[in-house]
C-alpha cells in the first residue's frame, strides 16, 4: 500500500508530490501518480501551447515548487537569458516555466511515481482507499487496482465547454482539443473563426494571425476587460478569503467564487498584441454571439450570428473553456455516489478547512476552491492547497499560508 496516491499528474499534482518529498520525510517510493498522459504537467504543456501564450499570467513568484523564490533562482543560475520575465509583476516567460518544471521533475525523479492511467472510482479498505483504474499501455487498456493510506485528488479541469449551436457540427474544434486542433490546421484553413472573449481567445488569435495573415477572425460575445490577473488579489492576502470562510450556505459560496473569476479578461500585453494584429490587418475582430451553425464536411461552416449576419468559414475554434462545476466528470460523480461525499448540485465538493473530503482523502485545485478561493485552481493555489493539507497532518494552529507566496507582490504595492 502506498503512502499517498495522487490522482492527477498536472500542475498540483507534481507540486504536491514535489512538496511531500521536499518538506516531509516522505520518499519516492511511497507516492504513486496516476495521469493518463505519458509525463507529468503534460496537459498544462499542451494547453499553454495551444494558445501560444509567451508570458505567464501569473507572477514568478508562483512556481511548481517550494518557497517563492524558486523560478528566480532557476532564472539566474540555469537560463541566464534576457526576456525570462515580464513587466512590474515579473511574469515568468512560458519557456522558463516549463525549463523550470522539468527540471524539478527530473531532480525529484517524480516521472518514476507515474503510473499512466485514469482513475475511475474509489473505495474505502481497510487503513485506507483502493482506487480502479483503466491502465494505458501504449494503444491497449487494462483493469488495475491501487490501493494508498492518503488520497489527493488532482484531477483540474477537463471538461470542455462546447455551446449547443457547436455539437455533433463538423470543422468545429476545440482549442484544448490537442489531436483534433493540429489536424484541423494541418488541412490549411483559409478562412478561420475564433470563438471566445478572454485570455485564450485573444492569444489564440493573435497566434494564428502571425501564421495565417489575412484569415483569422475573433468573435466575441461581450466587451474585452483589461486585468492583470484573472482574480482580484485580495483572495491571496486573505480577506476576501475570510468573507468566503464565513458563508455556511456551499451554493452560495459557489456563487461568490464564480462571480469572484474574472471570466473573459485580460492583461494590457495581450490586448496590445492583438491590438496590433487587429491594425495590421491579420485578424478581424467582431462583437456579436453565434446562435447557430450549419456545417458540410465538403464545403467549410456557415456562422448564423445575433446580428443577423450569416458568415462562412472553413474552421472555427472554439476557446470557450471549461464547464463550471464537476456534474459531466465520471470519477468524481462515482467518488461522491460511492463514499457518500458531501458536495453541492454540480459536484463541488464540501470540504473542511484542510481540504480534506473524507479521512486521509484530499482534492486540490479547482475542487478545492469553496474552501481554498477562487485562486485554488491556479498555479499559487498548488502550494497554497498543500499548505492546507499538509497541516492536517500536523494539526497545529492553522494560519493559511497564502499570504507568503505573495510578499513581493505586495512589496510593490
Ligand atoms: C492556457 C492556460 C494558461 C494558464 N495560465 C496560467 C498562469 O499563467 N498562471 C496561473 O496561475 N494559472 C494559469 N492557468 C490555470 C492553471 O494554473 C492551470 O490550468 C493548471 O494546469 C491547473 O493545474 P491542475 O493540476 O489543477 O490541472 P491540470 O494541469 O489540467 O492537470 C490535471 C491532470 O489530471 C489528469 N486527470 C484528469 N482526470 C483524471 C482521472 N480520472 N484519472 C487520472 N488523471 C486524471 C489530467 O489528465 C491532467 O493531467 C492556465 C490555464 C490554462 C488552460
Amino acid at each position: 500500500m502506498h503512502e499517498w496516491l495522487i490522482i492527477g499528474g498536472g500542475v498540483h499534482g507534481t507540486a504536491i508530490a514535489n512538496k511531500l518529498l521536499k518538506a516531509t520525510d516522505t520518499r519516492l517510493q511511497d507516492i504513486c501518480m496516476i495521469d493518463p498522459h505519458k509525463a507529468p504537467i503534460q496537459r498544462w504543456i499542451d494547453r499553454t501551447a495551444a494558445t501560444g501564450m509567451q508570458y505567464l499570467r501569473s507572477p514568478g513568484e508562483h512556481s511548481l515548487d517550494v518557497g517563492s523564490t524558486a523560478l528566480y533562482k532557476y532564472a539566474r543560475e540555469k537560463m541566464g537569458g534576457k526576456e525570462l520575465f515580464y513587466s512590474d509583476f515579473n511574469r515568468p516567460a512560458l519557456r522558463l516555466f516549463n525549463a523550470h518544471g522539468a527540471a524539478l521533475i527530473d531532480e525529484q525523479h517524480i516521472a518514476e511515481t507515474l503510473v499512466s492511467g485514469t482513475a475511475t472510482s474509489i473505495k474505502r479498505i481497510s487503513g485506507g482507499y483502493a482506487v480502479d483504474l483503466d491502465l494505458i499501455d501504449g494503444a491497449s487498456t487494462s483493469k488495475a487496482s491501487i490501493a494508498a493510506r492518503r488520497v489527493v485528488i488532482a484531477t483540474g479541469e477537463s471538461h470542455l465547454d462546447i455551446p449547443e449551436w457547436a455539437q455533433g457540427a463538423t470543422n468545429v474544434v476545440h482549442l484544448f482539443d490537442k489531436q483534433k486542433l493540429e489536424c484541423a490546421l494541418a488541412a490549411t484553413p483559409q478562412q478561420i473563426a475564433v470563438i471566445g472573449g478572454g485570455i485564450s481567445a485573444a492569444q489564440c488569435a493573435t497566434r494564428l494571425a502571425r501564421q495565417y495573415p489575412g484569415s483569422v477572425s475573433l468573435i466575441h460575445k461581450t466587451s474585452f476587460r483589461i486585468h492583470q490577473f484573472d482574480t482580484d488579489r485580495c483572495w491571496v492576502r486573505g480577506n476576501c478569503l475570510e468573507k468566503l470562510k464565513a458563508e455556511t450556505d456551499y451554493s452560495k459560496r459557489e456563487k461568490i467564487v464564480d462571480k469572484a473569476r474574472l471570466y473573459g479578461s485580460f492583461p494590457v500585453d495581450v490586448r496590445d498584441a492583438l491590438n496590433t494584429a487587429i491594425l495590421n490587418e491579420s485578424v478581424c475582430c467582431r462583437q456579436d454571439a453565434v446562435v447557430a451553425a450549419r456545417s458540410s464536411a465538403s464545403n467549410g461552416i456557415e456562422l448564423q450570428l445575433e446580428s443577423g449576419e450569416r458568415q462562412h468559414f472553413d474552421l472555427v475554434i472554439l476557446a470557450t473553456g471549461f464547464t463550471r462545476g464537476f456534474a459531466n466528470d465520471v470519477f468524481i460523480s462515482s467518488a461522491i455516489a460511492d463514499l457518500g461525499l458531501p458536495c453541492t448540485a454540480t459536484n463541488m465538493p464540501i470540504t473542511d478547512k484542510y481540504l480534506r473530503w473524507s479521512q486521509d482523502l484530499f482534492v486540490s485545485g479547482r475542487l478545492a476552491e469553496l474552501t481554498a478561493g477562487p485562486f485554488a485552481r491556479n498555479i499559487f493555489g498548488a502550494q497554497a492547497c498543500m499548505d492546507r493539507i499538509m497541516r492536517s497532518l500536523r494539526p497545529t494552529r492553522f494560519k493559511p499560508r497564502e499570504l507568503q507566496y505573495y510578499h513581493y507582490a505586495k512589496k510593490r504595492g
